[in-house]
């Protein structure tokens, strides 16, 4: 998803949580003031890890959010779908095997495209065949040939999936935990899941720190979590209680959507920010996590 337009935070009507909207633990610290009128904070969940906002719209005002302010262009994932697309399929095509068939699905993917990469990716290389199943939100005005855009209630009572995409789309939910469990449960045992979140908190205090004039959008009201390195790798651990078994395979700063030819200035200082996120453990100011995690 990729949205621009800036909203008035007092057009709108919040409600406010004591616990973590994750996972409801009452185990939480408070991190960091995103807002001053009205108030919002970012909690650090102790039990599942998350980063939340202590207030999200209430139901209605979601609805108006997402039908009123929402960007027409998001129906494509990210700037460059067939970016997204290539990498993940690079990081899939050596688990797929030849002549097989792949069902996938992309959740909140848009129009389905960066799932068509893939499967189209796999098709020629690997001579696989495939079936896409999208589910969105919001009903897509050019739909793409051989992509299925269901419902959220097929996708549990119809399919298994050998890969899962949910890009950019889980910090928007009211309850993810929800989500994911209702996901991970469609996956295929040694099937995968692709996730990529924003992880922008350490880079807005190393920001702050350094008193650059830059400042870093959290994006609130879209964005209700901050999910990086520290949340996605305990997910294993966390999904153990819900009797799901999954296992990180990959858990690093997000892939580089940026293109050089357009933007070089904010290519070269994502770059230089991401890189030492690669190496070092304790790098966190990178902005964006992404995550493949693996069905046992
Ligand atoms: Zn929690």
């Amino acid at each position: 998803m990729k949205l621009n337009k800036k909203i008035d935070l007092s057009d709108f009507e919040f409600v406010s949580y004591n616990s973590c909207t994750f996972c409801n633990s009452s185990d939480v610290v408070k991190q960091d003031t995103i807002h001053k009128s009205p108030e919002v904070n970012y909690f650090f969940c102790n039990h599942c890890k998350v980063s939340y906002t202590d207030k999200q719209l209430s139901v209605k005002d979601t609805e108006k959010l997402y039908s009123h302010y929402y960007d027409e262009h998001v129906f494509k994932t990210g700037i460059n779908p067939s970016v997204l697309g290539k990498h993940i399929f690079r990081f899939i095509s050596s688990k797929v095997t030849v002549n097989s068939s792949v069902r996938i699905l992309d959740y909140g993917g848009g129009d389905g495209s960066v799932a068509k990469y893939v499967a189209e990716e796999l098709r020629k290389r690997k001579k696989c065949s495939y079936i896409i199943d999208v589910y969105d939100i919001y009903e897509i005005e050019n739909k793409l040939d051989a992509v299925n855009y269901i419902t959220s209630e097929s996708i549990l009572a119809n399919y298994q999936y050998d890969i899962i995409i949910a890009s950019a789309v889980i910090e928007h939910l009211n309850k993810p935990l929800d989500t994911l469990k209702m996901l991970f449960t469609s996956l295929k045992s040694n099937g995968y899941f692709y996730a990529r979140t924003p992880f922008n908190l350490p880079l807005k205090n190393m920001c702050e720190k350094l008193h650059l004039k830059k400042k870093v959008d959290m994006q609130f009201p879209w964005h209700l979590f901050d999910m990086g390195r520290i949340f996605w790798n305990h997910i294993p651990v966390l999904f153990q209680s819900y009797h799901i078994k999954i296992s990180v395979i990959k858990s690093q700063p997000s892939l580089i959507e940026i293109p050089f030819k357009n933007k070089k200035k904010r290519y070269i200082a994502t770059v230089l920010l991401k890189f030492p996120g690669y190496i070092f453990k304790n790098w966190n100011n990178v902005g964006g996590w992404e995550v493949f995690i693996k069905k046992i």
